[in-house]
């Protein structure tokens, strides 16, 4: 079970894997699987439940969590955008969790190349990952050779592994200043009406990979579907912010081995973030709050172009 809005890099390994996913509508507020119509569909046939963690938001989801637990299902999260979430997040204590999967890669808060890690406290799935990623590898100071690898080369190189490991030490910094960054810009963006943050921006535990954002197309008096997004998203790059529109469509459009056995009518919150929503990257150090402030200036420029943006939005939805 996991999340219509999603990445397509974390769902596609449930076919790999032989398992059948079940697709579940997300909340507006923290872009995750909404708790309730997950708790409603988790039945004995569901072996896991993959929470994806976007943008830097924590998911803690704690009923859901303790239902899956009750039916016996494995719990897995996709913290690859939120390495915060590795931290005690929930109540001073670790997320209730199975496996939590993180990436290093280049978009990610460590940014040292092509490696990604699985933190579990299951020896077996450890074991797994051996059996289908490493020939030999160096564990407590020995040569451990793997004799019957799958030999999948998972393995994350040194170099990736050094950069990564020299960055974390800066992790807590990098994050500090991540938040302070979106601190500061939430309140001077909050005055052009009809934007919304996609998670609580006060609580102090989010990673911010990005800055996510969604419109409210009612309150704005926009037309349903992307039109006012899209046109208000080239405005804010002509002047200079570093805006992006993530995904345009539930994940299952993006497989194969999915599309065509759901439809983004059955997930109307996935739809609406996906018309509606964008984020502001470059959040991070050494980007401060002269930036900030830039990019709030800009928003507010564009948003009182509203009434001759919204004459090219009508057109444009129209079209
Ligand atoms: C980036 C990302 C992945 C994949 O990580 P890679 O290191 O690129 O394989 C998986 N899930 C989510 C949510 C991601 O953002």
């Amino acid at each position: 079970m996991t999340a219509a809005l999603n990445w397509p890099g974390a769902v596609g390994p449930i076919a790999i894997a032989g398992l059948e996913p079940v697709f579940v509508d997300v909340e507006l507020g923290t872009a995750s699987l909404d708790p309730d119509l997950a708790i409603e569909a988790i039945n004995p046939a569901t072996g896991a439940v993959l929470i994806t963690h976007l943008f830097g938001g924590n998911i803690r989801c704690p009923r859901l969590r303790q239902k899956g637990r009750a039916n016996g299902s494995a719990l897995l999260d996709d913290v690859c955008q939120s390495i915060g979430a590795l931290q005690r997040i929930d109540n001073g204590r670790l997320l209730d969790s199975d496996a939590l999967m993180l990436s290093g890669n280049g978009a990610k808060h460590l940014g040292a190349g092509e490696l990604g890690f699985v933190v579990t406290d299951h020896s077996g799935l450890i074991d797994h990952v051996d059996r289908v990623s490493l020939t030999s590898s160096s564990r407590n100071g020995e040569r451990v050779f793997s004799p019957d690898t799958l030999g999948f080369n998972y393995r994350p190189n040194v170099f990736s592994a050094s950069l990564a490991r020299s960055r974390l030490a800066g992790m807590d910094e990098q994050l500090s200043a991540r938040r302070r960054n979106a601190a500061f810009l939430w309140p001077k963006l909050r005055e052009c009406s009809g934007l919304v943050p996609l998670f609580d921006t006060t609580d102090g535990s989010h990673s911010f990979l990005n800055f996510p954002l969604r419109l409210d197309l009612e309150a704005l008096d926009m037309p349903h579907g992307p039109a006012a997004r899209d046109v208000i998203v080239e405005a804010l790059r002509a002047e200079g912010v570093p805006v992006w529109v993530w995904l345009t469509k539930p994940v299952f459009d993006y497989l194969p081995a999915f599309r065509g056995k759901w439809s983004a009518a059955e997930f109307p919150n996935t739809v609406t973030l996906l018309d509606t929503m964008f984020y502001v990257s470059e959040i991070a150090p050494p980007n401060g709050l002269g930036l900030m402030q830039a990019y709030a200036d800009a928003f507010r420029k564009v948003w009182a172009a509203m009434p001759e943006l919204r004459a090219d939005i009508r057109q444009r939805a129209a079209e």
